[in-house]
């Protein structure tokens, strides 16, 4: 069957969606990326927060118009199924078969039962990126429990995946010709605790250095496990590329231990220190949340001081999401949405002029390229990013120009002239 993938969310969600993918091209079906081609609508879904529940039901309903002759089966599965089966299956009558997170272990089995195939000849892995980018997925689930959060709901306790099953996946990605790896989990820097007993992303790098990659990256570290040996591995590790990714939320000691985060302001203040100390040009990214219940004014300063302090290469901030379950539901007073919301603006305001600031240091340098792009109509224009943006579209690009014909997933040597905000600008040194 011809089968249409929409995969919402994050690149965990990402991950879940190859899976699928493999299955089903072991099953014989093959994918079309016109909806109106399909015979089978398959929606990774995301509940993280309200605006991801939106947009997940909007686009299953937008899909659902399609199911005309043609169209026969939509089948929805993630965290939004995962957290509300009963009421979609009420409300949504246009879908035929909902997958919830727990039932993932077997995915393959319930795909293809219930598109009526009988045998899985094979489980090689689909990539639903690109052949040259991929992501690899070390561990599910999360036991951190931040207060604001409903993904360990989702997706309960943080489960690392064997070692070995790892390194099995990332030789198969390797063999696809795969340029830039990409692990992530809900949190990486716990890898292996649950299993081992200890901390093992450090030795996961030594081994995934061995491989081909030109590029390896990691997503999600938690600050407080952040420790000197996984930095050493980082160091010694010349495919691990000097980007942390470290999503922090606040900075005031107060708000953090109300969001049952570890650690504090002085601990994440010492570790990029320490990051800026022993890696040349790291880039530094963190996400952040304003409008926490009972945030002050003094506090929503200190962060703003902290971020200042810090100049992050990268931020994301929102503002608070109400989630149902979640410890910080009920909690009071809750900051006013208008509040909230300036204090968001005055914060993207600051980190715009720091985010300029930062960009600006690259002018005149020349960076590795990995091309993804090139414009249709002036043939001269290529897009693509260096090791400084993770391919989630959220650190902006790099634009340039060439005078030869560049393949999509080839390097090219780019020396930056010019920059904005979110992207840089230059002209490839050939
Ligand atoms: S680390 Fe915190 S925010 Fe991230 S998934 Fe786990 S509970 Fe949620």
């Amino acid at each position: 069957m011809k089968v249409g993938i929409v995969s919402l969310g994050c690149c965990k969600n990402l991950v879940d969606t190859q899976k699928a993918m493999s299955f089903l091209k072991a099953s014989g079906h093959s994918f079309v990326n016109d909806p109106k081609k399909a015979e089978v609508i398959l929606i990774n879904t995301c509940g993280f927060i309200n605006d991801a529940k939106q947009e997940s039901i909007d686009t299953i309903l937008q899909m659902a118009d399609y199911k005309t002759d043609r169209l026969k089966y939509l089948i929805v599965m993630g965290c939004l199924v995962q957290r509300y089966k009963k009421q979609l299956e009420k409300e949504l009558p246009e879908v035929d078969l909902f997958i919830t997170i727990d039932e993932y272990s077997d995915l393959a089995k319930i795909l293809n039962d219930f598109l009526n195939s009988k045998t899985i000849k094979e489980n090689k892995v689909v990539l639903a990126t690109s052949d040259y980018s991929a992501y690899l997925k070390i561990a599910d689930g999360c036991s951190n429990k931040c207060a604001y959060c409903a993904i360990p709901l989702i997706r309960k306790e943080y489960r690392s995946i064997k070692f070995e099953e790892i390194i099995r996946q990332a030789k198969e990605l390797e063999e696809i010709g795969v340029k830039e790896l990409n692990l992530i989990a809900q949190d990486t820097t716990r890898y292996g605790i649950d299993l081992y007993g200890k901390y093992r992303l450090a030795d996961l790098l030594y081994e995934l250095n061995k491989m081909n990659f030109t590029w390896i990256r990691i997503l999600y570290m938690y600050p407080d496990e952040i420790n000197d040996d996984l930095l050493e591995a980082m160091g010694n590790c010349d495919r691990v590329v000097p980007y942390f990714d470290i999503p922090v939320q606040h900075a005031s000691d107060r708000m953090l231990k109300l969001m049952n985060r570890r650690g504090s302001k002085k601990h994440i203040i010492e570790r990029v220190k320490k990051i800026r100390e022993k890696f040349e040009n790291p880039i530094l990214r963190t996400t952040i949340i304003v409008g926490f219940p009972t945030e002050t004014d003094e506090e929503f300063q200190e962060l703003l001081e902290f971020i200042q302090e810090i100049k992050w290469n990268k931020l994301g901030a929102f503002t608070y999401s109400l989630e149902e379950d979640t410890a910080s539901y009920n909690m009071e007073p809750k900051v006013d949405e208008k509040v909230a919301n300036k204090r968001l603006e005055k914060l993207m305001l600051l980190q715009e002029k720091i985010a300029q600031e930062n960009n600006e240091k690259y002018i005149g340098k020349t960076l590795d390229v990995l091309v993804e792009g090139r414009d249709s109509l002036d043939k001269r224009l290529y897009q693509g990013r260096s090791y400084g943006n993770a391919p989630d579209g959220i650190d902006g690009h790099v634009r340039f120009t060439s005078s030869r014909d560049i393949e999509i997933g080839e390097f090219a040597a780019v020396k930056i002239e010019n920059v904005n905000v979110h992207d840089l600008f230059g002209k490839e040194v050939i």
